[in-house]
């Protein structure tokens, strides 16, 4: 019986996650299924069962789901226990693995496809939301110089680096930061949070996880918050967002989150099959309609 895979979510039918997949398995000659489904809003556990039952091997969560493909793993991987949220789920003879890829697939586009090198960089990440939960930890163990985290309610992202709410790898990358860093300019590497009044200064990298995006607007950012050379990164793909066409026009160089999301299908594909396919190629798929 050929393998199945699926994505859930809902909506669910403008998931490219079907053709990035059939991209992937057809460049590493692996023999599997995968669809869209789409699970009821409050049924979300049945509809997994569901597929497990029929001989499903994995899948992948989208929004609305994953802080409840979260609850219904018996494993957890240690990003998806930092994320609080799961994107991959593995099924097999010991239950379900969850995992999140999200976050890797994001450091993997930046430092992969982009050329970014983001040891000692200044990031603002914007959001408190899952994606940029997911993105916190890979995104520390990349020992940037300071990681600050803004969100619309600035008490969500407070709340995101209070030590008290951290998980112990969040600890343990910020501490690995601040005992690796050599003294010098890097010293001091933090990771802080709060509202969009508390920006202060250059950002090497600037990263929208908010959903501001999809509703077309811009978060209040102030003018002169990008460094020479800086990357403005918006997590949504598809379209011109207004955070990109501010980010242009302050000078910065843009780029949007299709590369993350085959990214993050890569890691997803990897941990099921054990093959690693090229990202290249089906970004460029996509991006050519
Ligand atoms: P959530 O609903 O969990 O979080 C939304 C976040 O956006 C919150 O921090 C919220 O702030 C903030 N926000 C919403 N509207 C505004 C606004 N008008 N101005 C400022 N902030 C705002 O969403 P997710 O974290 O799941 O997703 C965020 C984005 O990331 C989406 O666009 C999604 O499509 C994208 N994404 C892309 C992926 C990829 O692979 N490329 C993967 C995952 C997500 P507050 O707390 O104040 O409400």
């Amino acid at each position: 019986m050929t393998d199945r895979y699926a994505v859930f979510g809902n909506p669910i039918a403008h998931s490219k996650s079907p053709r990035i997949h059939a991209a992937f398995a057809e460049q590493t000659g692996q023999t599997l299924t995968y669809e869209a489904i789409l699970a009821p809003l409050d049924g979300f556990a049945a509809a997994v069962a569901g597929f497990r039952d029929e001989g499903g091997r994995g899948a992948n969560v989208t929004v609305p789901f994953k802080e409840q493909a979260f609850a219904l793993s018996n494993r957890l991987s240690e990003r998806a226990q930092a994320a609080g949220a799961v994107n991959t789920l593995t099924f097999d003879a010991e239950g379900v693995l969850g995992d999140n890829t999200d976050g890797i697939g994001l450091v993997n586009d930046l430092a992969g496809n982009l050329g970014l090198e983001l040891a000692g960089k200044r990031i603002l990440l914007m959001g408190a939301g899952g994606a940029a939960r997911g993105v916190v930890l890979p995104l520390l163990e990349k020992a940037p110089s300071e990681l600050f985290i803004v969100n619309r309610t600035a008490a969500k992202a407070r709340e995101l680096v209070a030590p008290a709410s951290l998980p112990a790898s969040f600890n343990r990358a910020g501490k690995a930061l601040k005992d690796t860093v050599p003294s010098g300019h890097n010293a001091g590497a933090t990771l802080a949070a709060g509202g969009y009044a508390d920006i202060s200064g250059r950002f090497d990298l600037v990263i929208n996880a908010t959903a501001a995006s999809l509703a077309g607007d811009l978060p209040p950012l102030p003018s002169g918050l990008f460094a020479d050379g800086a990357l403005a990164y918006d997590m949504m793909y598809g379209k011109d967002t207004p955070f990109l066409a501010f980010a242009r026009s302050e000078g910065a160089r843009c780029a949007d989150g299709l590369g993350m999301l085959v990214e993050q299908a890569a890691a997803a594909f990897f941990l099921w099959r054990g093959v690693r396919p090229a990202t290249a190629p089906v970004i460029a798929l996509l991006r050519a309609g």
